[in-house]
């Protein structure tokens, strides 16, 4: 077993982590682990943008992002942060620009936005009051800003000599105190995190690493379900590592479905697409949206376009597919060539590779896929991770990204603003962590620090069980998709908390054919199976508890939103048994809750 110590570890090179590493002194010692190459993290992915107010095409506030933001979140949102996130959006955009971000530009030079889903601003800008329209808030590097900003971060982090750790799969927390977690992955009691075990994934190696604060920036885990635009390694490693140690996750139902994924592959076509005028189409050729969002249509929020996609398919007005599945149609066809060219060439390009379809002479077909987490591990709007409704701290545990809730989602994210989340809280989070390790010294490491990364290899290695990694996980998206997708309800919520339990025990059965040690993505995905399974359970149990519809969590039984009862968040804690759950405020600062129309 190979040991490091350094002052900061942060998991994660995404957008987060590497915005967070930034921040952390010279003469401390700050490493990045990433179980894929830095700049495969999914914040390469990224295409519509990042919301900022700068009002640089269109007059913009960062109180009516604010708004918008409140309100997307259907009221679930704590307003302290989404404050905290709007007002420091546009400073954080330019810095983004003095770091080398190339943003594409408008004819007079300046930073180039466009419209995306549910960010408006009032008609007539002295009445507050008036009708919200569509406003130009996503700056933008054409359909590739993700991957420019997480280029323009990772030179960054070059500059500053922070050390990577590429390839290095990260299988637990270290906490000091308190009873450790055994084997078979039930709850322990950590109080102070003092580091983390990981794998290195070329030679298998166990290394322990010790440190005086890790952030978690470990991303979503859209591979929790069937279709999906996530990466494959968006398997929610983060939200297990706390789940199982005991510590709480937050607003864990509240998942997003983008409405536009590619028909039967999931792959992202962004929202940028009907920012510059592309339209949905059922199979009578209508517009429907304009039925379901009167004012803003195909610019909706994502959880508003998604649910009216599948009530169409349902009522018989989809596509059918050549396989049985459903899809409706997303068209750019009379967009000019030029938008299509310089604005949207990555995604038209998708279509045409993955689906063969020209876009710019028939439509594209699409279908709902699971996008993002809303919710994830709770922290204050510093990073710092918190333990109970009380928002005590765990000493050294910060988290940042999507992994984190701050909460500035809460039931519904808009597009553009979780690119602004992870520049805005990674650096906050960097900044809280460099001002600790000012004051801290390195707590002990206990002995037993990767006993149960070792037993879990070795489990998994010596297994002659008959469960199949692939198998187990299809079923598990499969049936993730099936009964806790857009639409829920009692009846198959109840069903999935059997289900996952079962899933869990066959987990223990599993066995890999691959028994080396060089590159074994064999033992690597049968960690990551046993952390979607651990994913999955507190966002079951979430959708159970919580009886309202709210944001992107839409019960069939529980249509309507009920601020009497369920104006909360929801924590939930794993236990031997069916998890714990306990309840958080939500910070309402200025804007009261309202019915949600657009
Ligand atoms: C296709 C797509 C398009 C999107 N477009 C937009 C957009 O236009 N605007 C917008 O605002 N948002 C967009 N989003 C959402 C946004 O990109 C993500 O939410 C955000 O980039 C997440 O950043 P992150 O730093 O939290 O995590 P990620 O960028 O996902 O990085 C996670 C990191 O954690 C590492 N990691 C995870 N588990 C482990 C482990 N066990 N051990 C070691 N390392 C680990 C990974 O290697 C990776 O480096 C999009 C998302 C997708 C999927």
């Amino acid at each position: 077993m190979i040991k490091h110590q350094y002052d900061v570890l942060i998991v994660g090179a995404g957008g987060a982590g590497l915005r967070a590493a930034l921040e952390i002194p010279e003469g401390f010692s700050c490493a990045v682990l990433s179980k894929v190459s830095p700049t495969r993290s999914h914040t390469g992915a990224a295409q519509g943008g990042v919301g900022a107010a700068l009002g640089n095409e269109e007059e913009d506030s960062w109180e009516w992002h604010m708004f918008d933001t409140v309100k997307g979140s259907d009221y679930l949102g704590d307003q302290d942060a989404i404050e905290i996130m709007t007002k420091d959006a546009i400073r954080a955009v330019i810095e983004l620009e003095h770091m080398g971000m190339p943003f594409s530009r408008t004819p007079e030079g300046k930073i180039a936005q466009r419209r995306f889903g549910g960010h408006t601003r009032p008609e007539n800008p002295n009445d507050p009051d008036s009708k919200r329209v569509a406003v130009k808030r996503s700056c933008y590097s054409a359909d590739r800003t993700g991957h420019v900003m997480l280029h323009t971060l990772y030179e960054n982090c070059l500059k500053q000599k922070v050390q990577f750790f590429s390839e290095y799969f990260v299988t637990d927390l270290i906490m000091s105190a308190g009873q450790r977690l055994d084997s078979s992955r039930s709850s322990g009691q950590g109080n102070v995190c003092v580091g983390l075990v990981a794998l290195d994934i070329a030679t298998s190696e166990v290394h322990v690493f010790h440190a005086k604060a890790v952030m978690l920036a470990t991303g979503g885990y859209g591979r929790i379900f069937r279709i999906t635009s996530n990466a494959h390694v968006g398997t929610g490693d983060g939200f297990a590592f706390v789940y199982n140690n005991g510590l709480p996750l937050e607003d864990m139902e509240f998942v997003q479905f983008h409405p536009t994924g590619l028909w039967k592959l999931g792959i992202l076509i962004s929202e940028a697409a009907r920012g510059e005028g592309g339209i949905l189409l059922n199979n009578k050729g209508e517009r429907f949206m304009e039925r379901y969002a009167p004012t803003v249509k195909d610019l909706a929020p994502r959880d508003m376009v998604s649910r009216a996609i599948l009530t169409e398919i349902r009522e018989g007005r989809g596509f059918k597919g050549s396989d049985g599945t459903y899809y409706v149609q997303l068209d750019v066809t009379h967009l000019p060539k030029e938008v299509i060219d310089d604005k949207l060439p990555e995604i038209t390009g998708f279509a045409r590779t993955y689906l063969g379809v020209e876009p710019t002479k028939e439509p594209i077909p699409v279908q709902p896929t699971a996008h993002y987490a809303m919710g994830g591990i709770p922290t204050t709007v510093d990073g710092e991770v918190i333990k109970d409704k009380k928002s005590t701290k765990v000493p050294g545990l910060y988290a940042a990204g999507e992994a984190a809730c701050v909460s500035v989602h809460g039931g519904n994210r808009l597009g553009t603003n979780s690119l602004l989340d992870i520049i805005v809280f990674g650096r906050r989070g960097g900044k809280a962590i460099a001002k600790f390790i000012k004051d801290t010294d390195f707590a002990p490491l206990p002995n037993d620090a990767a006993e149960r990364t070792v037993s879990t290899i070795d489990r998994i290695m010596n297994s002659k069980g008959k469960e199949k990694v692939g198998a187990l996980r299809m079923e598990l998206q499969e049936k993730m998709m099936e009964k806790v997708g857009i639409f829920r309800n009692e009846k198959d919520l109840k069903e999935m908390t059997s289900e996952i339990k079962s899933l869990r025990e066959r987990y223990q059965e599993v066995s890999i054919d691959d028994k080396g040690k060089v590159f074994n993505t064999d033992l690597m995905e049968a960690i990551e199976l046993g952390n979607l399974i651990d994913t999955a359970e507190p966002i079951i149990y979430g959708a159970l508890v919580r009886q309202e519809s709210r944001g992107a969590h839409s019960r069939e039984d529980f249509p309507n939103r009920d601020d009497k009862n369920w104006l909360k968040h929801t924590l939930i804690y794993k236990t031997d048994g069916a998890p714990k759950v306990d309840y958080k405020p939500v910070s309402i600062t200025r804007f009261q809750p309202k019915e949600r129309k657009y």
